[in-house]
C-alpha cells in the first residue's frame, strides 16, 4: 500500500505539480541566485501559484460580442482581496495584481518574535466590515503557521467569507498549525520541504525569503548558528503536535 502523504492527511493542502514551478523553484532555493534574480522567480512563482490559486474562483455570465456574434461570456463574481504578510510577501503582490487587476491589497503587519516565534501585530488599517469575499494571503514561506493562523483570525473577524493561502514553500507543521487552527483555509503552495530547524528555519527551504529578496543579509535576528532555547522548545513542540494531531 502506498504510504500517506501528506497531501492525503490534509485535504485543504494543494501542492503544484507542475514543472515549471519545479524548475523555477530550484533555481530560487540556490544559494547562488542574487537578490534581482530572486526577486524575478517569487514573482514568476507567484503568478503561478496564484493561478492555481484562483482555479475555483465562480464566474457570472457576461453578454459580450466578438466582431462575429453576440456570445455569452464570463465574468469573475467574487471581490478578491490580496494581504501581503509583511515583508517577504510583498514580492508577491504584483504577479497576482497581474491575473486579478481589480484585486483590493491590505496591509496586516504581524511580526514574527525571533524568541517566542509568536506573531506580534502593529499594522492592521481594515475597515469596519469585509470589502472583499475571497483573501489570498500571500507569503512565500508557511514555516510555523502562526502568522498565517493570526492572519485568518483577523480576516475571519473582518468578515471574509473565504480565505486561501498562497506560499512558495511550507513546511509540515506550519500545514499543521494552519490546518487544525482553520481547516477550511487552502493552501497552495510549490513544495512542501521537510522540517523546520530548530531556529524556526524551513529545511532545505531557501534562508530567509525577506533577506534574500531584499539583499539584507546583515540583521542580527537571521544570523545563522543562534538557537534560542525558547525558539528551539517552541519548534520542538509543533513537532510533536505534527507526529500526535
Ligand atoms: N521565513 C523565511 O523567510 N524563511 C524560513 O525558512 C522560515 C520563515
Amino acid at each position: 500500500m502506498r504510504p500517506m502523504s501528506i497531501d492525503d492527511r490534509y485535504p485543504n493542502l494543494h501542492v503544484s505539480r507542475h514543472p515549471l514551478v519545479a524548475h523555477k523553484l530550484s533555481l530560487l532555493r540556490d544559494t547562488r541566485t542574487d537578490p534581482k534574480q530572486f526577486r524575478e522567480l517569487v514573482r514568476e512563482l507567484s503568478w503561478l501559484i496564484g493561478y492555481e490559486a484562483m482555479a475555483d474562483l465562480t464566474t457570472q455570465p457576461r453578454s459580450i460580442e466578438t466582431p462575429l456574434e453576440a456570445m455569452e461570456g464570463a465574468r469573475v463574481e467574487p471581490k478578491v482581496g490580496l494581504v501581503p504578510v509583511l515583508r517577504a510577501g510583498l514580492g508577491m503582490v504584483e504577479a497576482v495584481l497581474e491575473l486579478m487587476p481589480s484585486a483590493e491589497v491590505w496591509h496586516i503587519g504581524l511580526y514574527r518574535d525571533e524568541r517566542t516565534l509568536k506573531p506580534v501585530e502593529y499594522y492592521n488599517k481594515l475597515p469596519d466590515a469585509a470589502t472583499v469575499q475571497v483573501c489570498l494571503i500571500l507569503d512565500p514561506m508557511l514555516a510555523t503557521g502562526g502568522s498565517s493562523a493570526a492572519t485568518v483570525d483577523i480576516l475571519k473577524a473582518w468578515g471574509a467569507a473565504r480565505i486561501k493561502q498562497v506560499s512558495l514553500i511550507a513546511a509540515p507543521e506550519g500545514i499543521a498549525t494552519l490546518s487544525s487552527a482553520h481547516a477550511d483555509v487552502d493552501i497552495h503552495v510549490a513544495a512542501v520541504d521537510r522540517e523546520l530547524n530548530e531556529r524556526g528555519y524551513i529545511v532545505p527551504g531557501l534562508g530567509d525569503a525577506g533577506d534574500r529578496q531584499f539583499g539584507t543579509f546583515a540583521g542580527p535576528a537571521s544570523e545563522p548558528g543562534h538557537a534560542h532555547d525558547e525558539t528551539a522548545e517552541i519548534v520542538r513542540r509543533l513537532q510533536r503536535n505534527l507526529q500526535n494531531p
